[in-house]
Formats: C-alpha cells, structure tokens, sequence
C-alpha cells in the first residue's frame, strides 16, 4: 500500500480525506514542526503544489494534498482561489457565509448557480507529481441550512443531491458527491494506473 503524509492540518478536511483514502493509502498526519505554506500561487493546482512540496521536502516522504475553490457564475466564477479568504485574511467560516449571502442578496435562485473544484495532488520526493481536480456542480442556498460538514457546506446545494446542502448530509454522501471525493478517487484511480506500469517505483539510484 501506498504511504503519503496528508499535506493538510485543517482537521475538517483531514477528517473528509482519511476517509476517502482509508483502505487504499496509509496517510500519515502532517508533523506538526512543518512551517504553514502561504498558499499564494494563482491557480489551485500551484496552491496544491506549494503544500505538497513543503509537505514532502520537509518530511522525505510523497505527500498528499489538496486545494478548492468556489465558483460562483452571478461572481463571476468568484472568490476561486481566494475562497478561504473571501471576507477578509483571518476570518471564519461564518464570516465567508455572511459575506456569501449578503453579496447574493439581488440574486434570484435559478441565478445562483456556482461549482466546488478542487485539486488532489502528490507530490514525490524526486520532483514526480500527479494531480487530479474534481468539480462538484450546485448551488449557493439563499439562507443556511444544517449543522454538519465545514466552509461553505451550509449553503451549498450540489445538483446531484436530494435538493438538500452539504451541510445536511452525511459525511459518506457528501464524499460521494463532493469535488474532494471526486478528485480523490481520480487520483486514486491514475495511481493505480502508473502502478500498474511501473511507474510509481522508487527509482533505484544505483547507490
Ligand atoms: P482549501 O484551500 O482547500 O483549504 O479550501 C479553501 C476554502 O474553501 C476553505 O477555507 C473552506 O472555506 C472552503 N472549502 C473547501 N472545501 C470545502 C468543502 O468541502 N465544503 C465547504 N467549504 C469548503
């Protein structure tokens, strides 16, 4: 089995991850003494890169990451990469639902419609790579409903739900559904892949 160091300390996501990858890839947490990355790349998929890489330089072993955005049409497909920070550096969950809803205040529910996309990254301590991104297509709720999940869960409705957010689910019908249970599993699946030709192997240094 596979073993990768989960590049992530955000115990929501930690907690989604372990159980999309448990039975398939031993996860190793992320030390605690790893420095925080400042996610400043432009994309998701450089947001993903810079937590692997640090992830993997400091530890020696392949490391496993992830990055979303949110992707809001009446937005403009905003905040994307900035969802974390939506409603300012250092804010909360509920501060980026607040601002969510109060920017969407004019905007009728056949407008709202909106993806989670996210990219799932490993990253090998020879420079390999492999990235998988998995969208999830929805809509923002025009006030939050349920308790459960993390982020924007409260007030995202995905289109191949029951017409129920996130945030009213289980955490095995969200993995089914979400953007990080479909790039998990993409990922998963191009492992399996290059396992199956080779290509996953430790290069033999010849030392
Ligand atoms: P990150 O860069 O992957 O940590 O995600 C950026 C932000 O997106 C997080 O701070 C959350 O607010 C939000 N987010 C990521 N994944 C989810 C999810 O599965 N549900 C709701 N919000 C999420």
């Amino acid at each position: 089995m596979h073993r990768f160091v989960c590049a992530s300390a955000n115990p929501d996501k930690v907690a989604e991850i372990a159980a999309l990858l448990d039975g398939v890839v031993e996860l190793l947490p992320r030390p605690a003494d790893v420095p925080d990355v400042v996610e400043d790349a432009p994309t998701l998929i450089g947001n993903a890169r810079l937590k692997a890489a640090a992830v993997c330089s400091a530890t020696g072993i392949a490391a496993i990451s992830d990055d979303t955005g949110l992707e809001v049409d009446a937005l403009g497909g905003e905040p994307g990469v900035y969802t974390a920070r939506f409603a300012g550096e250092g804010c909360s969950y509920a501060d980026n639902r607040s601002k969510m809803l109060s920017v969407l205040a004019d905007v009728a529910f056949g407008q709202r419609s909106a993806r989670f996309r996210t990219v799932a990254m490993i990253v090998w301590p020879d420079g390999r790579e492999l990235a998988v991104e998995g969208v999830c297509e929805g809509w923002i709720a025009e006030h939050e409903q349920g308790e459960r999940g993390f982020g924007y869960d409260p007030l995202f409705i995905p289109a191949d739900g029951d017409g129920g957010t996130f945030a009213q689910m289980s955490e095995a019908d969200k993995n089914r559904l979400s953007h990080r249970g479909r790039a998990l599993r993409g990922l998963v699946a191009a492992l399996t892949s290059l396992d199956s030709q080779g290509r996953t192997a430790t290069p033999d240094r010849g030392n």
